[in-house]
């Protein structure tokens, strides 16, 4: 029995075959860290702001799509491919920057769709609907979609990570999206300071009644050069064990939508310059980990949700 409902059976089902994601790396910062919001970005937030396997920036759009299409192509067997535009913030740019950007996707052969990974106010109307009909206007029904960088409902948890938005711009941004047929990911880290397993269901409970379409998990990771590095070494940084973490995963699961697509329970960084990855377990070993126990808890993506639609009504049904 499947547990949960991954992501790569959604692509499979959406797509036909076998679908990877291509990183692209642009050369874009992140109004977090250029003085716009702040000049020290998220608490966790290391130099590279994510996507560590990438190409570098330096490289043109193109050449970093043909390379990696090359590569994961025939490493795992895949036929279709998503444009990911990953690294910091990458719809933080003037609208036609971006359009220049997004053009290279276009133009190669089994690119089906364009992700865009970004922060929820780096998103809006004009942006999406101008997105949206480029992509149309040059490709043979290339998807759009968004990756919206969350990592908690809780807002007090959000300001404490020096997020510089609320849930509320969240909760916009996933709006947007779906007035535009843009498909929403949402990431999150279950184990940030400050949230509990509580923060886990209420996280469930929001994306499922936003009807995103999928969610990424990631479990905290100290990379140097963070200020969650500075409270790690000085031994004011708590992090949960990895069995309350596991606890988290399998309770998120439960309290989400079955129909909600799970790219991973867990991230990967690499340990070079990381003072905490992963309770030094690998991803996949603490991945088995969480299905071992839902195996043995009966349990699945889902069981508990029951509370949208008017809960207390379902006693006169
Ligand atoms: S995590 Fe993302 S939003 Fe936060 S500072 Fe880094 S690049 Fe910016």
């Amino acid at each position: 029995m499947e547990r949960y409902y991954r992501y790569s059976k959604y692509l499979r089902e959406k797509y036909g075959v076998k679908t990877y994601k291509l990183p692209v790396n642009l050369p874009v910062t992140c109004p977090n860290r250029d003085g716009l919001l702040s000049e020290e970005g998220c608490a966790f937030c290391g130099e590279k702001g994510g996507g560590f396997d990438n190409l570098p920036s330096s490289v043109s759009v193109k050449e970093q799509l043909i390379k990696t299409k090359e590569y994961i192509g025939e490493k795992y067997g895949a036929e279709k491919f998503i444009a990911y535009y990953q690294t910091f913030t990458s719809s933080y740019l003037p609208l036609d920057k971006l359009l220049e950007y997004v053009a290279p996707a276009l133009e190669i052969n089994d690119i089906v769709e364009v992700s865009i990974s970004t922060r929820p106010d780096c998103i809006n109307q004009h942006y999406l609907k101008n997105l949206k009909d480029f992509i149309d206007k040059n490709s043979k029904g290339v998807n759009l979609s968004l990756e919206l960088g969350l990592q908690t409902v809780n807002y007090r948890t959000l300001k404490e990570i020096n997020r510089g938005h609320t849930l509320a711009e969240f909760i916009d941004a996933v709006l947007t999206a779906r007035s535009n047929n843009v498909e929403v990911g949402v990431h999150l880290i279950l184990n940030l300071p400050g949230d509990n397993k509580i923060d886990a269901i209420e996280n469930a409970k929001v994306l499922s009644a936003l009807k995103v379409d999928n969610v990424k998990l990631h479990a905290l990771y100290i990379r140097e050069g963070s200020d969650f590095a500075g409270r790690y070494k000085e031994g004011k940084l708590e992090i949960i064990s990895m069995d309350e973490y596991i606890e988290r995963v399998i309770t998120f699961l439960e309290y989400l939508d079955p129909k909600i697509a799970v790219q991973r329970l867990l991230g990967r960084a690499p340990e070079e310059n990381s003072l905490f990855v992963n309770w030094d377990h690998s991803w996949w070993k603490i991945h088995q980990l969480v299905l071992q126990e839902m195996k043995v808890r009966d349990t699945f993506q889902g069981k508990k949700f029951n509370y949208l639609q008017g809960k207390c009504l379902q006693k006169f049904i």
